[in-house]
């Protein structure tokens, strides 16, 4: 048996009900983490929960509303007693518009902003509220690599989730002084819910596009990938790193300094 990399420690996963959030949920457990899985999908959720068993608990939060993340966070504390490892997932996406910003409106924008950003902040408010005075944590964001790479999404997401960088550099320093690491996972590409709709062929397509560009063996990334990153991250393994932006893109930004 492997060792539990996670052993006694409490973790909080928002978007924990599919994609990423889903994965990190099973690898964390598996290495003896105790779980909560936050989000809007309650019945999916719960599913996970109920099936992983008593040291994984699901509750409803939207990461949007402050209300939401301080009864998870408190509702945490009184389950597990502390936490250790916020992991703010939870996201929406959009793909680029036609067109370009002259066609993006303001309302997406908003819409994206109020759940990645305002998402990530209140979470990693909250979690630090109560970690300071543990005088312990670690805060993990997932932002994107089109924080690398410009064209891949719209203008509006790639803004929502480059200003997650900007706050998780700012927090660095600001929660180190408490022995709390802040660092950000930068995933390229993973087949979740976010692709929903995409075809076998399409898939196929996009391996192909990805193997031409020379990215990593041109498969196209699993959520248990980056899974792993935040297990490592999490992990005490990882207790000297802080302020990082780990991109998990198979090699793609680098192999392709033409797309910077
Ligand atoms: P996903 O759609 O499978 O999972 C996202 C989860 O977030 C869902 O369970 C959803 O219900 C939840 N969620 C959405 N809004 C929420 C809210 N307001 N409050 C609480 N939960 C909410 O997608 P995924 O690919 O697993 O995405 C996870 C994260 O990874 C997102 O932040 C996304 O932006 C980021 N990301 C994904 C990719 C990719 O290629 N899939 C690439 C870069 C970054």
């Amino acid at each position: 048996m492997p060792p539990k990399r996670l052993e006694d420690k409490v973790a909080i996963i928002t978007g924990g009900a599919s994609g990423i959030g889903a994965s990190t949920v099973h690898v964390f457990h598996e290495n003896g983490a105790k779980v909560v899985i936050a989000d809007i999908q309650d019945s999916r959720g719960q599913a996970i929960a109920d099936k992983l068993g008593e040291n994984v608990v699901f509750i409803h939060c939207d990461v949007s509303n402050e209300d939401d993340v301080r009864n998870l966070i408190d509702t945490t504390i009184s389950k597990f007693g502390k936490l250790d490892i916020m992991y703010n997932n939870a996201g929406i996406m959009d793909r680029p518009v036609d067109g370009g910003i002259v066609n993006e409106i303001k309302s997406d924008l908003e819409r994206l902003v109020g759940v990645n950003l305002i998402g990530a902040f209140i979470g990693a408010k909250h979690a630090a509220r109560v970690m300071i005075p543990q005088r312990k944590g670690c805060i993990l964001f997932t932002t994107s690599a089109c924080t690398s790479i410009a064209g891949l999404s719209s203008h509006s997401y790639a803004a929502s989730k480059y200003a997650i960088l900007g706050l998780a550099k700012n927090l660095t320093p600001d929660l180190g002084q408490y022995g709390i690491r802040v660092n950000c996972i930068s995933p390229y590409g993973v087949v979740t819910s976010m692709a929903e709709g995409i075809t076998e062929d399409q898939i196929s397509k996009l391996e192909n596009f990805l193997s031409d560009l020379g990215n990593l063996k041109g498969e196209i990334l699993k959520p248990e990938c980056v899974a792993r990153a935040a297990l490592y991250l999490a992990s005490d393994e990882a207790n000297y790193v802080s302020g990082l932006n780990l991109l998990v893109d198979g090699g793609f930004s680098v192999v392709n300094p033409s797309l910077l």
